[in-house]
């Protein structure tokens, strides 16, 4: 079977080395000339790792970060607590979480990737995808055309293969919250997510390597954000939303000066309807269900997609029987998962929506830690 898979990111390159470890044929673009990604970390929880470890690259994620034993939440005075998990370990070699830079997983991902035998072409992507009898003939960008039994979007929250497949009113919605993240020396000993809920949003640190943390806050912008980082600048504006927290993030605060190492982003989501796939094209990771960041698993659920797909595929049935079979063991647990992070950004907006943010991102870990 000859695949290809459209967007080089953390879902599409998982996708890549599952099934060539299958035996499938892949080519993959990446519209990125670059194939870069930015700066900040990520977090791995227990089923990333779990899923990780599939496909032998666990210990190398763990070897070049941290790890994450459970996490901790106060409020703004950095005094109150007000809940602490310890995350129970999902493979027994390995950590219950994982914190590391977006650049090292991407190398992890890449290398194998490349390793693996699979046909990558950077700074190019799809300019026609035509389905005709069975097959999908596709025009690059680079002039080439080639024919495909499989065609996988794995090209993120703003998939040009989902607007094919599904047309332009099935896109991400933005959920009222940015999130803002930076680099910083590492507390010592910091070995948890430590949270701190302030009366606008969250603040809090994730341990990404041996000297490495970032500080990330989620919040409903002020009016007028963009326009005042314009004047400002971005590290003075994180700076003053992040005054009304005390203790650590109120000594962090202080360390955040360079404006080019600030990322900020909208919070988004989206759950495509079910099935994924149109004929034999079919949407995995963010292009069909983007997580808010509150629970940490987006990057998760697309690593998991990629394993649930090539199994899938490895049982020798025809590819619309596998494609059912991929959105019937993937859909609940994505929608779940999308819902229940947005549902935590909802409390953080308005304290009055009934439902305890701490059980709820817990009932997320618990749906996410059940086998795939
Ligand atoms: C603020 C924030 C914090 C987050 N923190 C976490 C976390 O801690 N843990 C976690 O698990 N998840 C986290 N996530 C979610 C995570 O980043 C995503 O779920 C994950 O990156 C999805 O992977 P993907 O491969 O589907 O998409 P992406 O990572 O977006 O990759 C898509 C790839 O496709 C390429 N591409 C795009 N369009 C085209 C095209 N037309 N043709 C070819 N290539 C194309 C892009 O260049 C990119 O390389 C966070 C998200 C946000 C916004």
């Amino acid at each position: 079977m000859k695949v290809l898979v459209i967007g080089g990111g953390i879902g599409g390159l998982s996708t890549t080395i599952a099934l060539r470890r299958q035996g499938f044929d892949v080519d993959v673009v990446e519209r990125d000339p670059q194939w870069g990604v930015y700066g900040v970390g990520i977090i791995q929880p227990g089923n990333a790792l779990r899923a990780l470890d599939s496909l032998g690259l666990a210990e190398a994620c763990v070897k070049s970060g941290a790890p994450i034993r459970g996490d901790r939440t106060w409020l703004a005075d950095g005094e109150t607590q007000v809940a602490a998990h310890e995350w129970p370990p999902l493979a027994p070699h390995l950590p219950p979480g994982n914190g590391l830079t977006r650049p090292k997983l991407h190398e992890i991902l890449t290398s194998r990737t490349l390793e693996s035998g699979a046909d990558v072409r950077t700074g190019v992507t799809f300019s026609e995808i035509a389905p005709i009898d069975g097959h999908v003939d596709v025009a690059f960008t680079d002039g080439e055309r080639r024919r495909y039994d499989l065609v996988i979007g794995a090209d993120g929250l703003y998939s040009k293969v989902r607007e094919r497949l599904f047309g332009p009113d099935v896109k991400p919605r933005y959920t009222g919250q940015i999130c803002w993240r930076y680099n910083l020396p590492r507390i010592e000993g910091l070995e948890e997510i430590w949270m701190f809920f302030g009366p606008e949003g969250s603040a809090g640190f994730v341990p990404l390597g041996q000297d490495l943390m970032y500080i990330l806050t989620i919040e409903t912008p002020i009016p007028e954000w963009r326009a005042r980082i314009e004047r400002e600048g971005a590290s003075n504006v994180y700076r003053r939303r992040l005054e009304s927290f005390a203790g650590p993030v109120a000594e962090a605060r202080e360390q955040i000066t360079d404006d080019d190492a600030v990322v900020l982003r909208p919070i988004e989501n989206i759950i495509v309807p079910a099935p994924w796939h149109r004929g034999p094209i079919v949407l995995i990771g963010d292009a069909a269900h983007g997580a808010t960041p509150h629970c940490g698993q987006g990057a998760a659920q697309a690593i998991e997609d990629g394993i649930v797909l090539a199994e899938e595929l490895a049982k020798d049935v025809p590819i619309a029987e596998a494609l059912e079979a991929f959105t019937a063991r993937r859909y609940e647990r994505c929608r779940a998962i999308v819902e229940g992070s947005e549902m935590v950004g909802k409390w953080e907006q308005d304290h009055s929506v009934p439902i305890d943010p701490d059980a709820t991102r817990h009932a997320v870990v618990m749906t996410a830690s059940a086998p795939i």
